[in-house]
């Protein structure tokens, strides 16, 4: 029998992620951590409602995966995330010692694959799970924001 939880699976609820971002205003990013096909994270980009940088959807589900485990290792932990990490988040997945990642559209200009930035050896990084739809909802939002300025 085919496993239900599948990359496709948990990608399609971290765009559900996304688009809650997209409805207030924030950059369409959404990010879930799952251990054991459990999901024990979910996140969007919170970066204009809280005025922070530093408030990527990977960043809000490292802190709330580590508060869940109560520990700061993600050790067995898979990253969901629509958008390839960038050099701050993949830094802070480097920390954490997530074994996987996975992510939906490739970032060719700010992602850590274009920079070089290195993940933890025990890291393994795959991506391109629906990576157009995930590009799609990026590519609609700056439209639209384009479109109101
Ligand atoms: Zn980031």
């Amino acid at each position: 029998m085919e496993n239900p939880f599948d990359d496709d699976y948990f990608m399609r609820k971290a765009l559900q992620e996304a688009e809650y971002a997209f409805d207030r205003g924030e950059i369409p990013v959404g990010a879930l951590i799952v251990i054991d096909n459990r999901i024990i994270a979910r996140a969007h980009n919170l970066t204009e409602l809280l005025t922070d940088v530093t408030a990527h959807a990977e960043m809000q589900a490292i802190t709330a995966a580590s508060n869940f485990l109560g520990g700061k290792y993600l050790v067995n932990c898979t990253l969901y995330v629509t958008l390839e990490p960038c050099q701050m988040c993949a830094g802070a997945l480097y920390w954490s010692q997530i074994s996987k990642i996975v992510y939906g559209a490739r970032d060719h200009e700010r992602g850590c694959i274009a920079l070089k930035t290195k993940l933890h050896p025990k890291t393994v990084m795959i991506g391109g799970i629906l990576a157009e739809e995930s590009a799609q909802l990026l590519k609609r939002f700056f439209i639209e924001k384009r479109n109101l300025n």
